[in-house]
């Protein structure tokens, strides 16, 4: 007996069986499903991911491809994987900028331009369209980190922003000596913010990530009013004290309604060469912090002088050392930001 033809609405039938695991959505109510061709008993097609980095990738074509090849007759199935980084709902409608990720910590010198950086490189190998804006007005260290000492130029009416390692980067460091920002205060301020958002020619983003500055001041607020915030994610190191001020930007982002997409900690413990972990700042204070604010928990960054290093000379551990465990954390710690984004965009915070 001959087999039933294969049509595009038998796979899509077949593909509407298919969950993306994190959303719980099936790939073609969710829109994911693209391109479908089918040749006799040969199908191919796209499946367009939610992001670029997703983590679940491969789980997610494997799937795909063991439902469509369970078709009667079809003899060879071919996906490619493409991503469409939603729009998340919190977009300001005038704006090219899908979503916005700001990174906070409760104070200074606990790893949160590292993460900002990295994080902002990360996504855009994977492919994303990424802009990086230090905000940190007090300290404007994303030039250095990024390797990145000036703008991209200007046209009549914006700024262009510089670029390092495929990211998009915009600092009031490009601007002014260090010691001019520091006297600036409210009104000016604000409107420095307010520049770097309407004045900057960012083109189409899938993600701005912002670094703040520590604490919980002005810019945070002004960012706020100008920059519809997606998610914030805040950047603790493991001990007490650092749990405190770290709670504090918790506070803050409930404060403003923004999303807390989670808590990294940073600095968390040293992998001597023998492969022991040493806690050199105490340990488990960031997932004790999550678990007590109901906040998720995203992952512990190790010290390794390679970041300190890459910091210092522009190159960022992810692509100085990308096979190192401390990157392979950055990584899995980015791919797990980019899918809580879109499950945010996608169902609504
Ligand atoms: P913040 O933005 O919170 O002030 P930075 O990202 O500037 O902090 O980090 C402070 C210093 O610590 C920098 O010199 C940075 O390179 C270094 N650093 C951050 N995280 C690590 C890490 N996991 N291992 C080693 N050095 C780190």
């Amino acid at each position: 007996m001959a087999s039933k033809e294969i049509t595009r609405e038998l796979v899509l039938t077949a593909l509407s069986e298919v969950l993306d695991p994190e959303i719980g959505k099936d790939l073609v109510s969710l829109g994911m499903i693209d391109n479908v061709k089918i040749d006799g008993t040969k199908v191919n097609f796209t499946v367009n991911l939610t992001t670029p980095a997703c983590p679940l990738k491969e789980e997610i074509k494997g799937s795909a491809l063991a439902a469509v090849q369970a078709i009667e007759g079809v003899t060879e199935v071919n996906i490619e994987l493409g991503a469409n980084v939603p729009v998340g709902q919190k977009k300001s409608e005038h704006s090219n900028i899908k979503n916005v990720i700001a990174i906070a910590s409760g104070k200074g010198g606990v790893g949160k331009s590292t993460v900002a950086v990295n994080l902002a490189v990360v996504l855009a190998q994977k492919g994303a369209k990424v802009g990086l804006l230090d905000a940190d007005i007090y300290g404007p260290n994303i030039p250095t980190m990024m390797g990145v000492d000036q703008l991209g130029g200007a046209t009549e009416d914006k700024i262009l922003p510089g670029e390092g390692h495929s990211v998009k980067v915009m600092s009031i460091g490009f601007m002014v000596k260090p010691e001019q920002a520091l006297i600036w205060r409210g009104p000016m301020l604000h409107s420095a913010i307010k520049q770097f958002v309407q004045d900057v020619d960012w083109g189409e983003l899938d993600y701005l990530v912002v670094d703040l500055p520590p604490g919980t001041g002005d810019v945070q607020l002004s960012l706020n009013q100008t920059l519809e915030l997606q998610g914030g994610v805040i950047v603790t190191l493991p001990q007490q004290v650092s749990l405190d001020d770290a709670l504090r930007g918790i506070n803050m982002f409930q404060e403003l309604k923004v999303p807390i997409l989670g808590v990294i900690e940073n600095m968390s413990y040293l992998e001597t060469p023998s492969g022991e972990k040493m806690d050199i700042f105490g340990t488990g204070g960031g997932e004790k912090l999550a678990a007590m604010t109901g906040v998720d928990y995203i992952g512990s960054i190790p010290i390794d002088p390679e970041v300190r290093k890459g910091g210092d000379n522009g190159i960022p551990v992810v692509i100085s050392h990308p096979e190192s465990p401390v990157s392979l954390v950055l990584i899995e710690i980015a791919e797990k930001i980019a899918a809580q984004v879109s499950i945010l965009a996608i169902k609504g915070n």
